[in-house]
């Protein structure tokens, strides 16, 4: 089955039923705080847990969203909680703690209940840039080892924010720190990213089911919803397949980034900080801040099984193609 997102000005095409036989189907369920599990929220722990998981494996997600329409259908926490949701299955699964998800960043719709903190395209951020420098700081300075931003916002400049910062910090640091959203991990299952379509809503649906009313949507077009029409395309199901492409990929790199070498974190810095470079660069002449973006579910379809798999010289191979 094809499968076409579009989300503002990028668009991308992938195949989203390849992946179904090879994502293996573990049990999820809507609640991420069952009874009996491994407690891996950060500001829940006692310094005695703290310890404990961090010697078992040191580290740390942090999950970025904002205040932000999307659409009726949903709740104006989507980026942040759905991104949480991910990070805490990723945890429990493959190990690590996370912090408490940041609310606000680059960007948002000029739509009710929006709160923009700083402006759509402006990659010069100097709120979020710096916040996530001292808390990179912090994390290290409190002993964990790798790093991992998911940011549930995705416009242009966040995106660039994020992963510019996550390369530096990875740098300054030693150690690894993966900055990107969500949506990156899963493009070979057809969620190039939208905005409250198919790909978010669908995520919410699985995620958290009872915040999610399709019932409230109107025809087409939906104010403040960029993508496939969530009405007819959104469900679980494609929401159950997202999250675990992206938990799945997620749980590996938390339980393998501590122990990368330094050679091994190089190829890493390596490949982000091209991608990163080429988005930031691209507009050139043009303008436009979404122009590495207009072919990124073809050329990096593989960007999440690659970053998994270590496979770093095939991804910065591929951001030549952007
Ligand atoms: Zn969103």
């Amino acid at each position: 089955m094809k499968r076409k997102v579009g989300r503002r000005e990028f668009i991308g095409t992938a195949a989203a039923g390849a992946l179904l036989s090879s994502v293996s189907a573990a049990p999820e369920t809507a609640d991420a705080n069952r009874p009996n599990e491994r407690e891996v929220r950060l500001e829940f722990l006692r310094p005695k847990e703290i310890e404990e998981a961090q010697a078992e494996c040191p580290t740390v997600f942090q999950p970025l969203g904002t205040i932000e329409w999307h659409g009726v259908h949903n709740v104006v926490g989507v980026d942040a909680v759905k991104a949480h949701a991910l990070c805490v299955r990723a945890a429990k699964r493959g190990g690590g703690l996370v912090a408490p998800p940041l609310y606000g960043g680059v960007g948002g719709m000029d739509e009710p209940h929006t709160f923009v903190m700083e402006p759509e395209n402006d990659v010069f951020s100097v709120l979020l840039r710096p916040w996530l420098e001292q808390l990179c700081r912090e994390m290290a300075r409190d002993g964990f080892r790798a790093i991992i931003i998911l940011t549930g916002h995705y416009g242009a400049a966040q995106q660039i924010v994020v992963r510019e910062t996550a390369v530096r910090m990875s740098r300054a640091l030693a150690i690894p720190v993966l900055g990107t959203p969500e949506c990156t991990l899963a493009m070979d299952v057809g969620y190039i990213g939208d905005h409250a379509a198919w790909g978010e809503t669908s995520l919410m649906m699985h995620l958290y089911p009872d915040t999610v009313d399709l019932s409230r949507l109107g025809d087409p077009p939906h104010k403040g919803v960029g993508g496939r029409d969530p009405k007819t395309t959104a469900s679980a199901e494609d929401g159950r397949l997202i999250a675990e492409t992206i938990v799945s990929r997620l749980a590996v790199l938390a339980r393998k980034m501590p122990t990368w070498d330094y050679k091994t974190l190089d190829r890493f810095i390596e490949s982000e900080a091209t991608l990163v470079a080429n988005q930031l660069s691209a507009p050139r002449g043009k303008g436009a801040i979404w122009t590495a973006w207009r072919n990124i579910g073809s050329a990096m379809r593989d960007y999440g099984k690659q970053l998994a798999e270590e496979r770093f010289e095939e991804i910065k191979a591929s951001v030549e193609k952007l």
